[in-house]
């Protein structure tokens, strides 16, 4: 346990500080018994931290290990190695009551819902109130309340059957905030949901990120749910983390391949495969895809390339504005000279990120 641990977690906390840290944090599974024991890392080494008042996003595609790094953080999953502090308090190698503490501070929505089909919407969201104790007086105006912020007060004596998705999951957001947690973990909590309920559950957690204050570390496998409210992302595969940063970041210069198929999912900005044969059939010159957008200058590569007899076709891109920052990427067709085209890329590449489309 680190030093630093405090004997319970601290509340009392600016935004901006560290909330939660995972340092060399890991996770082995152990599957199969005997001669067919088999273990399986599904979180790798990874260091991280979700700072107070943000909305962290984790990507990944499925069996990166999202999950489990989020269920780690309530201790639904011990840490096999590493160490992880939630408001300064240290979640590994603790007992299920020394956890209890921690657990309050942390509300969860799930993919699935997971409502209590036996009680009204009512019902379900008094659960952790009766849990915790709130007499009943409490306990009513907290779920008025709590309905009338998630947009369900004239759903209150409905059954979740009776409900839509989207209003399920609003059920399921109401009742994880009900004991005002300061930290709730969504794992993949619009997946089972229409693009459009998508939206509306977004927006609410994003509600309860400003208006309450609450920290949220969302996963998905969806980059357009990071694009839409994530404050900072994670990339995952493997159990490890490839990439983190603001997420205007990633979307204007991911690192990694992994990542950049991801941005290039929601921005179309990058031709893919299929795009790439056609603008091969198409375009006999040399093609590269150039990253463009604010703070980025290549006129001066462009002007001295048509200098030198170099004539640029754009065949395929896009530009796109996230956080008020522009960005996306060009892909050039260059023809001309052969050394004045290698000299116009080796200019671009001084400026921005370049890459070949293969021949
Ligand atoms: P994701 O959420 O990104 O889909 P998971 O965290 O669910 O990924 O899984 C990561 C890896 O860990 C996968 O290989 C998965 O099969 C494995 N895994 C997850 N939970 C368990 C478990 N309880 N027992 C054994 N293996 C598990």
């Amino acid at each position: 346990m680190s030093a630093a641990a405090s004997a319970a977690p601290s509340r009392s906390g600016r935004p901006g500080e560290v909330l939660v840290a995972f340092r060399n944090v890991s996770k082995v599974f152990r599957t199969g018994t005997g001669r067919a024991a088999r273990d399986v890392v599904a979180v790798d080494d990874v260091s991280l931290e979700v700072r107070r008042g943000e909305i962290f996003g984790v990507i990944g595609y499925s069996g990166a290990g999202k999950s489990t790094l989020v269920r780690l953080i309530n201790g639904l999953e011990p840490v096999t190695s590493g160490s992880l502090t939630v408001g300064g308090f240290e979640v590994a190698g603790r007992s299920e009551t020394e956890l209890a503490p921690v657990r309050r501070d942390i509300g969860m929505i799930f993919q699935q819902f997971n409502l209590f089909t036996s009680r009204t919407v009512a019902g379900n969201v008094e659960y952790p109130l009766k849990r915790a104790g709130w007499d009943k007086d409490r306990r009513r105006a907290r779920v008025a309340e709590l309905l009338e912020f998630v947009g369900l007060s004239a759903h209150a004596g409905s059954y979740p059957e009776q409900l839509s998705g989207g209003q399920k999951q609003r059920v399921g957001i109401a009742r994880a905030l009900a004991t005002s947690p300061e930290l709730l973990l969504a794992d993949e909590s619009t997946s089972a949901l229409d693009p459009e309920t998508t939206q509306e559950v977004l927006q609410v957690l994003q509600r309860a990120n400003r208006e309450l204050g609450i920290t949220i570390v969302l996963i998905t496998h969806e980059m357009d749910v990071v694009r839409a409210i994530a404050d900072r992302v994670a990339v995952m595969q493997g159990g490890k983390v490839l990439e983190d940063g603001p997420t205007v970041d990633i979307f204007a210069r991911p690192r990694t391949e992994t990542a950049r198929r991801f941005v290039s999912s929601v921005l179309h900005t990058v031709p893919d495969e299929r795009e790439v044969e056609r603008l091969r059939r198409a375009h006999r010159g040399r093609l590269v895809i150039v990253d463009v957008g604010d703070g980025v200058d290549i006129g001066g590569a462009l002007s001295d390339g048509a200098a030198l007899g170099v004539r640029f076709t754009i065949a395929y891109g896009g530009i796109s504005v996230l956080q008020e920052q522009s960005f996306g990427s060009l892909t050039f067709e260059l023809t001309g000279p052969e050394a004045a085209v290698q000299d116009v890329v080796d200019e671009l590449a001084r400026v921005t990120t370049v890459r070949e489309v293969a021949a």
